[in-house]
C-alpha cells in the first residue's frame, strides 16, 4: 500500500476536474508531504451520483449478511496494513506512534468488525395489535446516501465509525476528509477497493470544507449529512439542513470536566486525569480539560499532577516512546499559544509548561510543553472555550454540590469524569452531570458498542452503538389484514 492523494469514486482514482490541490503538512517539520487533489463542486455531486446508483443498483439489493462478510474484509484490510496505516496517520497528524498503533488504528479494526457483526441485527419488530386480524410489524430501511465530513484529530478512527455505522445500516457514503489531515482517510477508497467493496458504496472525497458543506446541504440525493467537527461549523451545517429538512447528526466540541472526589484512589486518580488530559496532544473532542478538585485532596491531587504533567515524554511521534507529539498545524499551535496568554492575562497561575519548544530539531515542528494552569474561575476564557490543546485548568470546591454545579458551568456537554470509591455516590452523581457520558474513575474510553451521546453545544443525535446504527435508518409500518373475507365497514 502506498500513499493515495487523489478522488476515489467509483472504485477509480481521479483528479480534481479543476486542476487544483491542497498541500498536507507533516507536523514534525511543517514540510509538505504531499499535494491532494481537492475535489470542486461538480466532483463532489458526481461522488454524489454515483453513490445514489451504487445504493439504488447494488447496494440496497444486498442481504445485511452479504454486507456482513464485506465489512469484515475492510476490518481485515485495515488489520493487514495497521502498520503502514498508523505510521501515515502519525506522520499526518503528528500524534505518537504508539497511540496510532494501539488506539488510532487497532480501534478502527475492532470498529468495522462491530458493525459488520450489527449489520444483521439492523431489525424493525413485530408491534402489538389492538385487532386480532390485524398483523403489525415495522422495517428498518436504509436512508440512502450518507455525507460524512470528518476532522483532522482522529481521522482514521472516526472515518471507520462513520463508514461502519452508515454502511452496517445498508447506506453508501460520500466521505470528506479533513483538510489538515487527509491522507489515512484517502486510504480508506484503497482499502474500500482491496475489501471488494462495490464501486461507489464509500467514494472518498478529498474537499475544502465549505464546498463540501454547499454540496452536501444542497444535492437532493443526499440524504443525511454525520459531521463531527467544531461547533461553529455544525450550527452552519445544521441550519442549512434545516431548510431542506435533511437529517443531520453533529458531534462537536466540548470543555469536558473532571471531579476528583475527596476518597479518590490518588495515585490512580492522578494516572487516569493525565490519560484523560493529554491523550493525543489534547487534541480530543472529550479531552479532561477542567479538573475540580475538592479542597480535602487539593495540595496532594495538584502537585502529584503537575509532577506527572511535567515527565510526559515529549519528542517526535516516530520515536516508541514518545507520548506526546506535536500539534498538528502552526495555526493551531498559535491558537493554543494565545489561549496560554490569556490565561496569564486574566490572572490565572501558570503551574508548569505551556511554552513552545524550540530545542534542536523540534524548532522545526509545532511542539508545546503541557501546561496546568490553577487558580481558575469560571468567568475566565480558559474556563469557557475550547482550547483543544495539552492546556488544563484546575479549580478547588469546598463541598460535592459545588463540584458538580462547576462541572455542568459549560455550554458543552459531551463527555466528563469523577473520580470516586464511593458506589453510592457514584450513583447518586451520574444523573446530575449534564453530559453524554460520564466516566467513573475513567476518561477517554470510546468503543463502537458505547453510544456516545452529544448535549448542549456539543451536538445534535449521537454515534456508536446499535442506537447509532438504527439512527442512520428510516423506519416504516406494515400493516396486514388477516380479516377473514377482507375487512368490510359499508
Ligand atoms: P472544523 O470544524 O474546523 O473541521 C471539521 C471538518 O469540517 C473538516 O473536514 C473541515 O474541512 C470541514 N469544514 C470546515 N468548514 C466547513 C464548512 N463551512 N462546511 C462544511 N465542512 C466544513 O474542526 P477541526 O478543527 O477539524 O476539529 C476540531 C473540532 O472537532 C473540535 O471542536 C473538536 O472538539 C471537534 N471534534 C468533536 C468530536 C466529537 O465526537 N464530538 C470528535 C473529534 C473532534
Amino acid at each position: 500500500m502506498n500513499i493515495r492523494n487523489q478522488l476515489c469514486i467509483g472504485g477509480k482514482w481521479c483528479d480534481a476536474s479543476d486542476g487544483k490541490t491542497f498541500e498536507v503538512l507533516n507536523p514534525v517539520t511543517n514540510e509538505t508531504i504531499t499535494a491532494v487533489q481537492s475535489a470542486s463542486e461538480a466532483d463532489m455531486n458526481r461522488a454524489i451520483e454515483n453513490s445514489r446508483q451504487a445504493f439504488d443498483e447494488v447496494w440496497s439489493k444486498t442481504t445485511p449478511f452479504e454486507r456482513s462478510a464485506l465489512l469484515h474484509k475492510l476490518a481485515e484490510a485495515v488489520e493487514s496494513n495497521a502498520a503502514f496505516l498508523a505510521q501515515v496517520e502519525t506522520d499526518d497528524v503528528g500524534k505518537p506512534i504508539f497511540e496510532s498503533t494501539n488506539i488510532d488504528v487497532a480501534s478502527a479494526g475492532v470498529t468495522l468488525h462491530y458493525f459488520a457483526d450489527i449489520c444483521v441485527e439492523v431489525l424493525g419488530g413485530v408491534k402489538a395489535s389492538p385487532y386480532s386480524e390485524v398483523f403489525d410489524y415495522t422495517l428498518r430501511e436504509p436512508l440512502g446516501v450518507v455525507g460524512a465530513i470528518i476532522p483532522w484529530n482522529f481521522p482514521f478512527l472516526i472515518a471507520a465509525r462513520k463508514s461502519g455505522s452508515a454502511l452496517a445500516a445498508g447506506n453508501t457514503m460520500v466521505l470528506k476528509p479533513a483538510s489538515w489531515a487527509p491522507l489515512s482517510t484517502i486510504l480508506f477508497g484503497a482499502l474500500a477497493n482491496e475489501a471488494g467493496l462495490p464501486p461507489g458504496v464509500l467514494n472518498v472525497v478529498p474537499a475544502p470544507g465549505p464546498t463540501a458543506g454547499k454540496v452536501f446541504t444542497e444535492n437532493p440525493d443526499l440524504e443525511e449529512i454525520t459531521f463531527t467537527g467544531s461547533t461553529a461549523v455544525g450550527i452552519g451545517l445544521y441550519g442549512r439542513c434545516s431548510t431542506g429538512l435533511k437529517g443531520c447528526t453533529l458531534e462537536l466540541g466540548s470543555k469536558g470536566a473532571g471531579l476528583v472526589m475527596p476518597d479518590c484512589a490518588m495515585d490512580e486518580t492522578v494516572a487516569g486525569t493525565l490519560f484523560g488530559a493529554y491523550l493525543n496532544q489534547g487534541e480530543c473532542c472529550c479531552a479532561l480539560t477542567r479538573l475540580i478538585v475538592h479542597e480535602d485532596v487539593y495540595d496532594e491531587f495538584v502537585a502529584k499532577f503537575i509532577e506527572g504533567t511535567k515527565a510526559i515524554q515529549v519528542g517526535p511521534p516516530a520515536a516508541e516512546d514518545t507520548r506526546l507529539g506535536p500539534l498538528v498545524h502552526p495555526d493551531h499551535l498559535k491558537v493554543v499559544l494565545d489561549y496560554v496568554e490569556a490565561g496569564k492575562a486574566e490572572g490565572a497561575t501558570l503551574a508548569c509548561g505551556g511554552g513552545r519548544i524550540t530545542d534542536g530539531d523540534m524548532a522545526k515542528g509545532n511542539y508545546i510543553e503541557p501546561a496546568v494552569f490553577t487558580d481558575v474561575t469560571p468567568d475566565m476564557k480558559i474556563w469557557k472555550e475550547e482550547i483543544f490543546g495539552p492546556v488544563v485548568t484546575v479549580t478547588k470546591a469546598g463541598s460535592i454540590d459545588e463540584m458538580v454545579a462547576l462541572g455542568n458551568d459549560t455550554e458543552y456537554g459531551l463527555a466528563s469524569s469523577v473520580w470516586t470509591n464511593d458506589l453510592r455516590l457514584a450513583h447518586t452523581i451520574a444523573p446530575r452531570i449534564r453530559a453524554g457520558t460520564v466516566w467513573f474513575n475513567l476518561h477517554n474510553f470510546v468503543f463502537p458498542s458505547a453510544p456516545y451521546p452529544t448535549r448542549g453545544s456539543s451536538g445534535v443525535g449521537f454515534e456508536l452503538g446499535k442506537e447509532g446504527v438504527l439512527a442512520l435508518t428510516r423506519i416504516k409500518n406494515v400493516m396486514v389484514s388477516l380479516f377473514p373475507g377482507g375487512f368490510a365497514w359499508y
